[in-house]
C-alpha cells in the first residue's frame, strides 16, 4: 500500500514537468511527436531511477521523507561501496542516451543534475574517500531521531520502525571501525563529540515510552535487547575513537587540507558554477576591496554621530573597526537570544507581504526551536526542512542557546550577532531566505530538482535575500544597518577566500584569524569557529558567495533587459519555482 502511494506521488510530480511553462512544443508535427516520445521516455527513466535510488540509499530516502525503507539501516562496508559504484555506472550509461534526445529545458537540467549526483558518488568512493579519514561520517542518531520526531506517524509505527532499524547498529559501527584509516584529528574529535550526543536519542525516556506503548510483550523485550546492543556499539565506537585520537599526531594523521587537485574537483561537483575554484577565489579577492571601500565611506558618514568629540583616525580600516566595535555593543542579553529570534519572525513576514516580494504559504509555519543535542557542535543557527515526501512536517529554525559558553565567549558571540546582524541572520535563515526557498523547492514541478538541491543556489538565495530586503527598505536605509550588512557580506566573501586558502594555499591558523579579525572585523569567537568549520568541511563555505554573485548578477541583467516590465515578485517566484537547481540552469530555464 505504502509503495503504491509513493509511486503514484512520483508519477504525478514527474508528469508535472511536461506542463511546465518552459516546455516548448516544436512547430513541425513529426519532431513534435519525437519530442513527446523523448519526454515520456525520460519521465519513465526518472521514475525508475528514483525508485532504484531509494532502494540503494535507504538513508537518503528517510531524509527525503520517503518512509518506504525506514526500517533499513545502511551498513557502510566495502560491499556497499562496490554496489554503490556499480549503481552509479549503470545509471550513467543509461543517462547517456538522453543527451542526444529532444528533451525540454527542464528535463535537460534534470539530466545534468542526475549525472552530477552520480559523478559525485564515484568521486567520493574512488578519489575523496572521506569514509576512511572522516570518522564523523558515522553516527546513527540523526536517522533514529528523524523517525521518532515525525508528526505523521503513530507511536506504535515509530517504535516498530526503530525496533527493526536497530538490528544492524552493531554491524554499522563494526564497518565504521574497519573503514577508518589515517583519520584527520579534527574529524576524529568531532566524531567523538557527536556520537556522545547520540545518547540524547538513545536514552531511558525512550525505553519508558516503549514500555508504556502498544508494542507486544515480545516486541518490548526485543526492543530492550537491541537498545542495549546499540548503546554498547556506540560506546565502543567512542572508546575506539578516543583511543585513536590519543595516538594521533601531526605526522601520523592525515592533513585536513584537501590540496588543489581534490579541491578543484570537489568544487566543480558541489558548486556547479561556470567558474573554477581559483577564479571564484580571485573574484572574491576583488570584491573584498570594493566592500571595504563602501564600509569606509559609511564610517566617515556615521563618525560624527557616535564620536562627536573625537577626530576620526586617518587609517580608514582602524576607524571602521572602532565604529563597528562601538555599535556591536548594542545586542540582546544572552538569555534572550533564542526568544528574540522567535519574536522577529512575524516582523519579517509582514515586511515581505507589505512590499510584495514573495508569496509566503501560511500553511507551512516556521517553528523556532533550540537545536537538538545531537546536531550541535557545527553552526549556531540552521534550518531543518521537510523533504518533498513529507511536506506536512514542520520546518524548524534551530538556534543553539548560549548557556554552554563562558561569559567571555557569550560576550564575543553577542557582539558578533548584535542588534543589526541578528536581523540579517534571520533574513538569511528564515524569511525570505532558507525557509521560504525550501518551501518553494518542495513545490517544484521536478522531483529531481527538489531532491538534488544545489547548495550554492540554496545558500546564494539566502545571501541574495539579505541584500534584496535592505534594498527594498527593510530597516529604513539606516546607515548602521548597511554598515553591518557590509560587514556580514564581507564575511561571505571571506568564507570563499578562507576556504580556498586553507585547503589549497596552506593558510595557517594564525593567518586565518588575521584575515577574519583584522581584515573582516570579526570577533574572536566567530573567527575561531570559522577556522574550525573550514577544517571540518571543504568547498561548502564557498557556496554562499558563488550562488549570491550568480543570482544577483542575473537579476541585474534581467532588469536591464526588461526595463519597466521587470517585476521583482514575479522574478523571485519564477526563480524559486524550479527547485534548488544550480543558478546556471535556472538562468537557462528563465531565458
Ligand atoms: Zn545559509
Amino acid at each position: 500500500m505504502q509503495k503504491t502511494t509513493i509511486a503514484l506521488t512520483l508519477s504525478l510530480l514527474l508528469s508535472g514537468c511536461q506542463l511546465s511553462p518552459t516546455h516548448t512544443v516544436a512547430a513541425d508535427p513529426a519532431s513534435a511527436s519525437s519530442e513527446l516520445k523523448a519526454n515520456q521516455n525520460f519521465e519513465r527513466f526518472s521514475n525508475e531511477f528514483i525508485d532504484a535510488m531509494w532502494q540503494q540509499f535507504p538513508e537518503s530516502a528517510l531524509w527525503a521523507g520517503n518512509d518506504q525503507y525506514a526500517t533499513v539501516l545502511e551498513v557502510p562496508n566495502a560491499e556497499k561501496r562496490a554496489a554503490d559504484a556499480a549503481f552509479a555506472h549503470r545509471y550513467l550509461a543509461q543517462l547517456a542516451q538522453f543527451k542526444t534526445q529532444p528533451l525540454s529545458a527542464n528535463q535537460r537540467t534534470d539530466v545534468a543534475l542526475i549525472e552530477n549526483q552520480l559523478q559525485s558518488l564515484l568521486f567520493e568512493i574512488n578519489e575523496l574517500k572521506s569514509y576512511q579519514w572522516n570518522p564523523a561520517n558515522y553516527n546513527v542518531a540523526g536517522s533514529f531521531a528523524q523517525i521518532l520526531n515525525s508528526r505523521s506517524k503513530t507511536d506504535l509505527q515509530k517504535f516498530e520502525q526503530v525496533l527493526a532499524r536497530m538490528t544492524d547498529v552493531p554491524a554499522y559501527y563494526q564497518a565504521a571501525k574497519a573503514n577508518i584509516s589515517q583519520p584527520t584529528k579534527p574529524h576524529t574529535e568531532l566524531a567523538i563529540g557527536q556520537n556522545q550526543g547520540a545518547f540524547s536519542v538513545f536514552n531511558d525516556e525512550l525505553l519508558t515510552q516503549v514500555d508504556q506503548s502498544a508494542l507486544s510483550p515480545e516486541q518490548k523485550a526485543l526492543f530492550h535487547q537491541r537498545f542495549t546492543a546499540s548503546v554498547t556499539a556506540i560506546k565502543d565506537y567512542i572508546a575506539f575513537l578516543t583511543d585513536l585520537n590519543s595516538k594521533l599526531t601531526e605526522q601520523n594523521s592525515r592533513s585536513f587540507r584537501l590540496g588543489e587537485d581534490l579541491y578543484e574537483k570537489k568544487f566543480a561537483l558541489d558548486i556547479q558554477s561556470g567558474y573554477t575554484a581559483k577564479q571564484m577565489y580571485q573574484k572574491a579577492m576583488a570584491d573584498k576591496q570594493q566592500v571595504l571601500g563602501k564600509m569606509h565611506e559609511l564610517t566617515a558618514q556615521l563618525w560624527p554621530k557616535y564620536f562627536a568629540k573625537q577626530p576620526m583616525p586617518s587609517d580608514a580600516q582602524q576607524a571602521t573597526r572602532q565604529l563597528i566595535d562601538h555599535l556591536s555593543n548594542k545586542h540582546v542579553a544572552a538569555n534572550d537570544f533564542v526568544s528574540e529570534i522567535r519574536q522577529q519572525i512575524p516582523t519579517l513576514e509582514q515586511f515581505v507581504r507589505d512590499h510584495d516580494l514573495l508569496t509566503l504559504d501560511p500553511n507551512k509555519p516556521l517553528v523556532v526551536r533550540e537545536t537538538p543535542e545531537y546536531m550541535r557542535g557545527f553552526a549556531g543557527a540552521s534550518i531543518s526542512a521537510p523533504g518533498p515526501y513529507d511536506k506536512a512536517e514542520n520546518t524548524y529554525y534551530n538556534v543553539t542557546p548560549l548557556d554552554g559558553m563562558s561569559d567571555a565567549q557569550q560576550q564575543s558571540y553577542l557582539k558578533e550577532y548584535n542588534h543589526w546582524i541578528l536581523q540579517v541572520l534571520n533574513i538569511h535563515e528564515a524569511i525570505p531566505g532558507h525557509y521560504a526557498q525550501l518551501v518553494y523547492s518542495n513545490e517544484s514541478p521536478s522531483l529531481i530538482k527538489s531532491l538534488f538541491g544545489n547548495g550554492a543556489m540554496v545558500e546564494g538565495w539566502a545571501v541574495y535575500s539579505e541584500r534584496m530586503m535592505l534594498e527594498q527598505g527593510y530597516g529604513n536605509f539606516e546607515p548602521e544597518l548597511w554598515l553591518m550588512y557590509y560587514k556580514w557580506n564581507l564575511r561571505v566573501i571571506c568564507n570563499t577566500i578562507l576556504d580556498y586558502s586553507i585547503h589549497v594555499l596552506n593558510l595557517s591558523e594564525q593567518q586565518a584569524l588575521d584575515l577574519l579579525q583584522n581584515q573582516a572585523f570579526q570577533q574572536q569567537a566567530e573567527a575561531q569557529g570559522k577556522w574550525r568549520r573550514a577544517t571540518l568541511s571543504q568547498v561548502q563555505l564557498t557556496s554562499y558567495y558563488s550562488g549570491y554573485r550568480e543570482i544577483y548578477d542575473f537579476r541585474e541583467q534581467l532588469k536591464a533587459e526588461q526595463g519597466e516590465r521587470f517585476n521583482l515578485k514575479a522574478f523571485h517566484e519564477q526563480f524559486l519555482s524550479y527547485g534548488s537547481a544550480p543558478v546556471k540552469f535556472v538562468k537557462q530555464l528563465m531565458q
